[in-house]
Formats: C-alpha cells, structure tokens, sequence
C-alpha cells in the first residue's frame, strides 16, 4: 500500500461514524389534534413527508386535519379545473388511507402564490390554529436552507409565522368575535427535501412499524394523478427484460399495479434508509421544536429536575 492510500485508510478510520438523532416520543397531547399544514395535495407522502408521523399519532389516538393551501391546478396532465378536483378528491383518499379526519383546501391558486400577500395566507393558518387548536403542527420547514418550490417556500413561511403569532392577542383580534381565542402550539415537527441544494439539519427522527411505512407507501401512489402511469410500468418492464431480469413479485400485475408496486418500494426504501442510519429499522427525519423549544434554559432545567406529579 502506499503511503498516501495507507494516511487515507487511517484518516477515514479514525473519522468517528454521522451521530445518530435521537428518537423523539409522541408528544403528551394537551388536546391531541394535529394540523398537517401544506401548499399540495401530495406533500405528506414524500420520502421526506411527514406521513408516517401521522400514522403515529392517529395510532395513539389523535385527530389530525390536512390544510391544503394551494388548488393544485398545475399538477397534473389535465390543466384547471379538472387537476384541481381530481387532487382533492385523492388528497382525501390519501389521507383517510393514513387516518385523517378531514381536508381543509385554501384554494390558493397553484404556482400563483408569489404574487399573493403572505399576511392573507398566515392570517387564515393563524384562524384555523385558534379554531382546531392542535398539540401538534407539522409542516415544511419553515426556516429550511432552500427549496426550489415557491409554493413550499411560501406557505412554510406563512406556517412559522403564523404558529408563533397565534399566541399574540394582538394579532388578528377580530378573531374574538367568532369565539376564538389566542393559542399556542406546544410542539412543531417540521421536515424538508434534502435531495438538493442545502437541505436541512434535522434534529430527531421518529421510528416507524411496518405498518406505518405500509400506510405511507399507499398514500403515495393513491395520488394516481400525478404518480401513477401504465406506460410508466411498461418500459420498466421491458428494461428488466432487455436485461434478461424479472421480478417475480411483479408476475400476473398490469402495468399500473407494477408501477404502484415499484413506487411504494420507494417509500419503503427512503424509511429503511432513515432507520439503517439511525439504528431502527424504519424512520423519519425531523427537525422538531418541543414544547419548551422557546426556553432553553428551562428545558435544560426540567430535564434534570422535574418529576412526575
Ligand atoms: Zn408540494
């Protein structure tokens, strides 16, 4: 070996291996209501979406709402207002799949939002948070180092803004005269693509069960509009075969049932990789901010010092 090789070897050995995150719990519900709060009808079976979290928390009994911000009239080979009814109607199937209660469309035109005021879009977020009044809020972060989207971008923006300034009785307070009443949202799990540009630094992951990941990986290809297509399951097929390969768990499928097939190994795959990471078998990646995130000193102090009454 030589001397440069043999100083990469022990450079590369005495390197210490990524630390692994910390497993977050499901947070104690103060009201075990959660709001999923996005700019489309998809964005919650992403490989870096939140909807294993989701499985979880309906498993432990919450209710969880989806507010979809936009009307998603661009995603889709079908143009307004047909993508936008044919997203509505899959983003409701794709979210009863994972045990959603309901879906709150804003309606905010699809790839329109920049020219829109972010004060209209948060103040609607802030009404909805002091009307359902969530123990729990997951989103896109709003603070990520980037992402391509305007529409992720815009309304990760208007979700911090508007988490933090529902607490405010000076913010929006003709809320009162419906009844609703300043809130603070006690724990915030926000995710982000990291598959370009400078991702994010997530800070715990949640592990999930096969089931989780099950629920996941059917809410995303119940999205059919979008994410399904029999000419797609074709030509892999037919390139499995110019390889002389098959997949015999394919066998007796349609084409659209392999694609399906195909795509929730995706998901599977993008959970395992998260949990290989981190020491479980399956998880996901956030960055959450807890319920005493806005005071560090006293968290560090309650860790060390509270007990249970
Ligand atoms: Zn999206």
């Amino acid at each position: 070996m030589k001397v440069f090789e043999l100083i990469t070897v022990l450079a590369l050995a005495a390197m210490p291996a990524a630390a692994e995150l910390p497993i977050a719990d499901i947070p104690p519900g103060h009201t075990k209501t959660f709001l999923v709060i996005h700019p489309h009808h998809d964005d919650h079976s992403w490989d870096y979406g939140q909807a294993g979290l989701i499985t979880k928390l309906v498993d432990a009994g919450w209710t969880g709402y989806y507010i979809r911000v936009s009307n998603d009239e661009k995603d889709g080979p079908h143009g307004y207002p047909h993508d936008d009814m044919v997203n509505l109607f899959e983003a409701r199937e794709a979210t009863e799949n994972l045990g959603i209660t309901d879906v709150i469309s804003l309606n905010w035109r699809n790839d329109y939002m920049d020219a829109m005021p972010i004060n209209e879009i948060r103040a609607q977020l802030i009404l909805l948070i002091r009307k359902f009044r969530p123990g729990l809020v997951t989103s896109y972060l709003p603070w990520g180092h980037y992402d391509r989207n305007p529409d992720h971008r815009k309304v990760a923006t208007a979700v911090g803004e508007a988490v933090w300034l529902a607490s405010f009785a000076n913010v929006h307070p003709e809320h009162r005269k419906l009844g609703l009443r300043p809130y603070r949202v006690p724990n915030k799990f926000y995710s982000q693509r990291f598959d370009y540009g400078k991702g994010y630094e997530p800070n715990v992951i949640v592990e999930l069960s096969e089931s989780n990941v099950r629920r996941k990986a059917r809410s995303y290809w119940v999205h059919r509009n979008v994410r399904l297509s029999g000419s797609t399951g074709r030509r892999m097929r037919a390139l499995l075969k110019e390889q002389g390969l098959e997949i015999p768990e394919l066998e007796g499928l349609s084409d659209i049932e392999a694609h399906a097939r195909m795509q929730e190994w995706s998901m599977y795959d993008a959970a395992r990789k998260v949990g290989r990471e981190n020491g479980v078998e399956y998880g996901e990646m956030f960055s959450r901010l807890g319920e005493w995130h806005p005071w560090p000193g006293l968290k560090d102090y309650l860790e060390s010092n509270a007990v249970d009454q």
